[in-house]
């Protein structure tokens, strides 16, 4: 490659096609405009559209962020505890919560719902969200100031009387009825879109719900979803969608490039380790192990089911009987590095050792890396939290990705790499042998919507919503959600 972007394959384009501002101060958050240079797939281009509409948004948020009037005028309200008629400036308040693959999905979400609906968006600076990202907005904040007059939102749950769901279960609002006055609506509502939630808080995702709660000056929302998919199937939204995203397989793509930079620390880790292990391969594989049960922390099976996904699918070269020696290719070897990402490390001890031991029937060589192992998930800790975000995000400077099914870990790396990856299927409870096939090439890109509404808001019953749209699937890892492809 050219001397001076020796990773990226051609010359880096720093605003990633328009995505995201010019001007930003470059040394507060170097990844920002460096990060074109450490990734040989450009990735998609954002629609024109796309480009205007966050242009526009960046304004809003500038308009109605912290420490302006606006916002100082929306907390009187806010405590007030009414809405007024039209408001200048509407809300988002995005509760992070949960890992970081989920917390990262949850507010790429939050970000297109409060596009869609021009409202600003603020997240709470809990959970290290202020430690991990670098700003996304040009000259304001997006973290909601910690003496906001929000009730304790941190501990919002299905019960709270709040809650859209309640509200409507204990008819403090109806979306059937004719509009109800500004005067009479709450100045917040809470939006529990939680794996957890019910039926009355998943009317969420119907067409007369939002005309009601575009109404409602201020909404605070819990999620651990990527609740994407669902925004599709609202008539309210499509057109809009439609122009944003001419690609459907990219929004997420588009999402987590633009809101989520790597702060200075956690860019030194990936750069850091990038240059070290990685830059110099001919091929990168990432490989991402996520065991949901402990008892597959160290299974045989689950080993057998990464190598034969990786050999059948010809992601890595196999290996020859323990004596025989390949024959040495002329010249420089072909080689590749294998990023393996996991809470342990015996997966990577084994993988390794292998092509240690034995030689490759191809002669190339094989060179196995992982950055950390953590041991178990741990919550509230910086420290833990950047070393899972430089993981993500160095899975997604690699070439090949192979993902653990279910993870959002693995989600987020695919995004921001703009890979297709193959994915091992989630082990059942007590696995006697590895899955067969052990592993499918995804459809698409997109992460999957874990717990979506199956219903009919026009007909008031039951529907299947992988069936509704020709782009809107169930997808292959987790059967009932559903995913953009
Ligand atoms: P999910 O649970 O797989 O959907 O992914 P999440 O990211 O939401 O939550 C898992 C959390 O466990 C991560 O945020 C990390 O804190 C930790 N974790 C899981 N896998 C890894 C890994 O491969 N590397 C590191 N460093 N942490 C991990």
């Amino acid at each position: 490659g050219d001397v001076s972007f020796p990773y990226a394959r051609s010359p880096p384009d720093r605003l990633l096609g328009g995505l995201l501002p010019d001007g930003l101060d470059e040394r507060s958050c170097r990844s920002r405009y460096e990060s074109s240079m450490y990734r040989r797939n450009p990735g998609r281009r954002p629609s024109p559209h796309l480009i205007a509409k966050l242009r526009k948004h960046e304004e809003l948020q500038r308009r109605c962020g912290p420490n302006t009037n606006a916002y100082n005028l929306a907390i009187e309200q806010l405590r007030t505890g009414r809405s007024v008629g039209s408001p200048d400036c509407k809300y988002v308040v995005s509760i992070s919560y949960r890992g970081l693959g989920n917390r990262i999905l949850a507010a790429a979400s939050a970000f297109l719902y409060a596009a869609l609906t021009d409202r600003v968006l603020l997240v709470d600076p809990g959970n290290e969200m202020d430690e991990l990202f670098c700003e996304p907005f040009p000259g304001t904040t997006w973290l909601l100031p910690r003496d906001s007059p929000l009730p304790s939102y941190t501990n919002f749950s299905i019960d709270t009387a709040e809650s859209y769901g309640n509200m409507l279960r204990n008819k403090v609002l109806r979306a059937d009825a004719p509009a109800t006055p500004a005067a009479e609506l709450p100045a917040f509502a809470y939006l529990h879109l939680d794996h957890d939630y019910g039926h009355e808080d998943k009317m969420f995702f119907c067409d007369d719900d939002q005309r009601l709660l575009s109404n409602v000056q201020w909404l605070v929302m819990r999620t651990d979803l990527y609740t994407v998919p669902g925004l599709f199937l609202l008539t309210a939204f499509q057109e809009e969608l439609d122009a944003l995203f001419p690609e459907r397989d990219a929004v997420f793509h588009h999402l987590v490039r633009y809101l989520f930079h790597p702060t200075n620390h956690v860019w030194g880790l990936i750069t850091r380790y990038y240059r070290a292990y990685l830059a110099r391969a001919d091929l990168r594989l990432g490989i991402q192990v996520r065991n949901f049960d402990p008892r597959h922390a160290q299974s045989p099976h689950v080993l057998q089911q990464i190598t034969s996904c990786v050999w059948r699918e010809k992601l890595l070269p196999e290996l020859l009987a323990t004596e025989e020696l390949a024959a040495p290719a002329p010249g420089a070897r072909p080689s590749t590095a294998v990023l393996m990402t996991s809470l342990r490390s015996w997966y990577y001890e084994r993988i390794k050792g292998m092509y240690w031991d034995r030689a490759t029937a191809t002669g190339e060589d094989v060179s196995v890396h992982q950055p950390s192992h953590e041991g178990q998930q741990q919550f509230g800790k910086s420290s833990h939290d950047g070393r899972a975000w430089a993981e993500m995000y160095l899975l997604s400077l690699c070439d090949v990705l192979v993902t653990s099914g279910w993870s959002t870990f693995g989600y987020v790396a695919q995004g921001l790499g703009c890979a297709r990856p193959w994915v091992l299927h989630k082990q059942p409870e007590n696995i006697t042998s590895a899955p067969d096939p052990p592993c499918f090439r995804d459809v698409s890109m997109e992460p999957c919507f874990h717990a979506p509404h199956v219903y009919d808001c026009k007909m008031k019953r039951g529907m299947d919503t992988g069936e509704v749209l020709p782009h809107v699937r169930h997808c292959q890892d987790v059967s009932w959600g559903l995913k953009l492809v």
